[in-house]
C-alpha cells in the first residue's frame, strides 16, 4: 500500500474492424488502467480528422459519465488517459488528452512520465510568444510537434524532431487526423506496449488492457522507438538513441497491475520473487504471513512459499473507495481507517509477518501495525518488498520531497521503532534487480540508490509548475 503516488496511463486505438465501437473500447481500457491514476480521465475520438473529446475529474464513472460516450459518437482513432497529478494544479486544462488545432488540422496527445528539461523548453517556447493553457509537460510536447510540423514533411517527422528535444521519462500516445502514434523514451523508463483486438491496433501503458478488451499483446515498444499506425498498417522507427536503458523498477514493485507483463516479466512473478528473497534475507518465526492489499499480497505468497510459514489473510481492504479518496487530500488517518481493517479472527493471539510493497513517509506502516495489534496480534514483523526509499523520484508523477521520506533520515531500527513493529526488514538494494531478472533492459533504481539515470538538476518540483507572475 505504497504512499507513492500513481502513474498516469495512456491508451490509443486504430480501428480496422467496422463493427467495433472505439469509444466503448477506450472507456473499458481506462477501467483497466484506473490503478495508474484516479485524479481525472479523458477520451478523444477522431472521425475523418474531426476530434471530439471529454475530460473530467475523479475516477472513470465520475470523470466520464456514460451519457458522454454517445455524444462522442463513432470514429476511426481514439485516445484515452487516466491522470495522477504531476505536481501541477489539476484544473481542467491539465487533464488529457489535450486536443489542439494547428497548421495541419487537429492533434490529440497524452502522456505518462515527466520531462526533466521542462523549464528550458518552456522558456524557449515562451520566448517565441507561445501561449499556454496548461502548466504541464504534455502541452510543451504538443507545441514542439506543432512547431516542427511547419517544415516537416510528415507528422512522423515532426514527432521525431520534437521528441529529440525532450529529456526525461515518457510514454506518449497521440493522434493526427489519420494516424495513431506512440513513442517511448530513449531509456525505456516508462512502460509502453501494443497489441491487437481483432484487426484493430491498440497501444497502452500496460498489457493488462489487452486482456480486459479480449485482445492480444504483441510486444513492448522498445526504448527510443516510435510506432505509427495508419491505413497501411503498423510502422516502426527508431527516433531517439541512448547508450543505456533504465526501466523503472517501481513498475514491478507498485505501479503496474499484477496481471501485466512489463518488458517480458510478469509483475505478479516479480512480486512473488521479492517475497522469496525477503524470506531468505529476513527470516523470522511466526504463525502466518499476510500481505497489505493490494501490492503486498503476491510478495506475501512468495515469502510463504520460500519460508514454509502458512499464508493467511490478515488485512481487509475496502474495495469501494479507491485511491481517489487519498488523492483528494482528505484527512489521512480517517482515510486509512476506512480503507483497511485487520481480520481479528485470523490475527488474535498470533505472531504475524506482514508484507508491504514500500515505505515512504511511514504513516501507513505505523497505522497497519496499530491495526494488527488492536486486533490482538502477539507479534508484528513487517517486511518490505523493496529497499529503503531514500530519494525523490523526478521521473514519475510523484512529488514527495526528500525531507518527507522517512528512510532519508532514519535507520532501519529507528523506522521500526517509529512504526511500532517487533522487527522490520527491507529487500536489499543489490537483490532488487533479481525480481525481474529476465528483463533485457537495465533498471532505474534511483529512489533507492540516488543514482539517477539522467540529469535531474532542472527538475525542482516545487517550482516546476508554479506560475511566474509578472505585471
Ligand atoms: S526513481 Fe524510482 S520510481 Fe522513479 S523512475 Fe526510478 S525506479 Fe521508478
Amino acid at each position: 500500500m505504497s504512499e507513492l503516488h500513481d502513474e498516469c496511463g495512456v491508451f490509443g486505438i486504430f480501428k480496422n474492424d467496422e463493427s467495433m465501437n472505439i469509444v466503448d473500447e477506450t472507456y473499458l481500457a481506462l477501467y483497466a488502467l484506473q490503478h495508474r491514476g484516479q485524479i481525472g480521465a479523458g477520451i478523444a475520438v477522431n472521425k475523418d480528422g474531426n476530434m471530439k473529446y471529454f475530460k473530467g475529474h475523479g475516477m472513470i464513472p465520475e470523470a466520464i459519465p456514460e451519457s458522454e460516450l454517445n455524444r462522442l459518437g463513432k470514429g476511426k482513432i481514439a485516445l484515452g488517459h487516466v491522470k495522477y497529478s504531476s505536481g501541477e494544479a489539476v484544473d481542467h486544462e491539465n487533464l488529457a488528452p489535450l486536443v489542439m488545432r494547428y497548421i495541419k488540422g487537429q492533434l490529440a496527445i497524452c502522456m505518462n512520465g515527466s520531462i526533466t528539461n521542462f523549464h528550458e523548453l518552456r522558456e524557449e517556447l515562451n520566448q517565441g510568444a507561445a501561449i499556454f493553457q496548461s502548466n504541464g509537460d504534455t502541452e510543451i510536447i504538443a507545441y514542439l510537434i506543432a512547431r516542427a510540423r511547419i517544415n516537416a514533411v510528415s507528422i512522423e517527422e515532426a514527432v521525431r524532431e520534437a521528441v529529440c528535444k525532450l529529456k526525461g521519462a515518457y510514454a506518449i500516445a497521440l493522434m493526427s487526423p489519420s494516424k495513431l502514434i506512440a513513442v517511448r523514451d530513449p531509456m525505456g523508463i516508462r512502460p509502453l506496449c501494443y497489441g491487437k483486438i481483432g484487426e484493430s491496433y491498440v497501444v497502452a501503458s500496460e498489457s493488462c488492457v489487452f486482456d480486459s478488451l479480449g485482445g492480444e499483446f504483441i510486444r513492448d515498444v522498445a526504448p527510443g522507438e516510435m510506432i505509427v499506425i495508419d491505413e497501411q498498417g503498423l510502422h516502426s522507427y527508431k527516433v531517439t538513441e541512448s547508450e543505456k536503458t533504465a526501466l523503472c523498477l517501481f513498475e514491478y514493485v507498485y505501479f503496474s497491475r499484477p496481471d501485466s507483463v512489463v518488458d517480458g516479466v510478469s509483475v505478479a512473478r516479480a512480486r512473488q520473487r521479492a517475497g522469496e528473497l525477503l524470506a531468505q534475507q529476513h527470516p523470522v518465526e511466526a504463525d502466518f504471513v499476510c500481505g497489505v492489499p493490494d501490492c503486498g499480497i503476491e510478495s506475501a505468497i512468495g515469502y510463504s512459499m520460500a519460508s514454509g510459514i502458512k499464508y493467511a489473510t490478515g488485512l481487509i481492504k475496502n474495495k469501494y473507495i479507491g485511491r481517489a479518496f487519498n488523492d483528494r487530500k482528505k484527512n489521512n488517518e480517517y482515510m486509512m481507517r476506512i480503507k483497511l481493517n485487520a481480520l481479528k479472527h485470523n490475527v488474535e493471539g498470533k505472531r504475524v509477518i506482514v508484507i508491504d510493497d514500500s515505505i515512504l513517509k511511514g504513516a501507513t506502516s505505523k497505522h497497519i501495525v496499530e491495526l494488527l495489534r488492536a486486533a490482538g496480534a502477539k507479534e508484528v514483523h513487517m517486511r518490505i518488498a523493496s529497499p529503503m526509499f531514500r530519494n525523490p523520484c523526478y521521473l514519475t508523477s510523484d512529488t514527495t520531497p526528500k525531507e518527507d521520506l522517512i528512510a532519508s533520515e532514519k535507520t532501519n531500527e529507528e523506522i521500526c521503532k517509529y512504526i511500532g513493529a517487533d522487527s522490520l526488514g527491507f529487500l536489499s538494494t543489490e537483490s532488487l534487480p533479481q525480481i525481474a531478472k529476465e528483463c533485457k533492459l537495465n533498471f532505474c533504481d534511483a529512489c533507492f540508490t540516488g543514482n539517477y539515470p539522467l540529469d535531474v538538476s532542472d527538475t525542482s518540483r516545487a517550482d516546476k509548475y508554479s506560475q511566474k507572475i509578472e505585471s
